[in-house]
């Protein structure tokens, strides 16, 4: 399985997660599911969805309201959600697991404090990774494996990310 993210939804992910930072930011996913592909086509932030917001608290009404948006609008649709992990690894906690849903899919980012600079990459296990001014950033997606019922990480496709960050240092012409 892959989820391909375009650039605004991975802009949406990202800002999100700083915003908040320390804090878990929370948002619906949207766009499409092809045969082997989710395609992201934005990331809506909940504001008010702080964390445990997940489809089992969609019964909310802030977020019912923006469900409902949502779903009555022609052509897009809700494939997911995303929340972030600050300073903690990228693994889906139980809770993460127990909000899931078959035929969803769901993005975590990790955010910390940037060690150092990083070009963003796709990296082996499947997910992306790199920093902006002050952090580093990792970026999964997660589904159900219709067989097992189990979660498994899915196959990150972000070209615009890939190259993304690091303005180059400034060279003193004076
Ligand atoms: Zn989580």
């Amino acid at each position: 399985m892959q989820v391909f993210i375009s650039e605004s939804a991975f802009w949406g992910i990202l800002v999100s997660a700083i915003e908040v930072y320390r804090k878990e930011s929370y948002g619906l996913l949207l766009g499409h599911k092809d045969r082997d592909m989710f395609m992201v086509v934005n990331a809506v932030a909940c504001q008010k969805a702080e964390r445990h917001t997940t489809w089992v608290r969609a019964r909310e009404r802030s977020h019912a309201r923006i469900v409902n948006f949502f779903e009555n609008l022609p052509n897009l649709y809700i494939i997911g959600d995303f929340h972030s992990h600050p300073r903690r690894e990228i693994n889906l906690s139980e809770e993460d697991i127990e909000s899931m849903r078959p035929d969803a899919v769901y993005i975590v980012a990790e955010i910390r404090d940037k060690a150092k600079d990083k070009y963003w990459s796709y990296n082996e296990d499947g997910t992306i990774s790199g920093t902006t001014d002050n952090w580093f950033i990792k970026i999964a997606g997660f589904y159900l494996d219709p067989e097992s019922g189990k979660p498994k990480m899915a196959d990150v496709l972000c070209p615009f990310a890939i190259g993304f960050s690091i303005k180059p240092k400034r060279t003193s012409t004076a």
